[in-house]
């Protein structure tokens, strides 16, 4: 089994098994982007570490057989997308045209039973 040294703020260099080390990344559109983390419990003082990783730290700590949990970027994030955002000024003439329409707002309240 693989020995990962891991350096805790308060103590120092510490000896870990692979399964006392958690690997995770989460995924960005683009990958310079993407957060990589690697975390563990200090087996001298208890505390959590939790340290940024570049891609490289993460292929070596899977490879000593460190999980690596990854966090896809949604589906939807990828979809391309026209035009503008849509804004508050958006929202409020939603409401006002939703008020404007009596036969939208009476089916509305019809189906929610008031
Ligand atoms: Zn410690």
């Amino acid at each position: 089994m693989a020995t990962i040294k891991a350096t805790c703020p308060s103590c120092g260099d510490v000896d870990l098994g692979p399964r006392q080390v958690r690997a995770h990344v989460v995924e960005a559109i683009e990958d310079s982007e993407s957060r990589r983390t690697y975390a563990f419990t200090c087996t001298t003082c208890g505390d959590e570490v939790i340290k940024l990783a570049d891609e490289d730290t993460i292929r070596l700590l899977s490879s000593a057989g460190v999980r690596v949990e990854r966090t896809p970027v949604p589906a939807e994030a990828r979809e391309p997308h026209r035009g503008r955002p849509i804004n508050y000024d958006d929202v409020l003439d939603l409401v006002l045209w939703l008020e404007s329409h009596d036969q939208i707002a009476e089916a509305m309240a019809l189906s929610s039973g008031r």
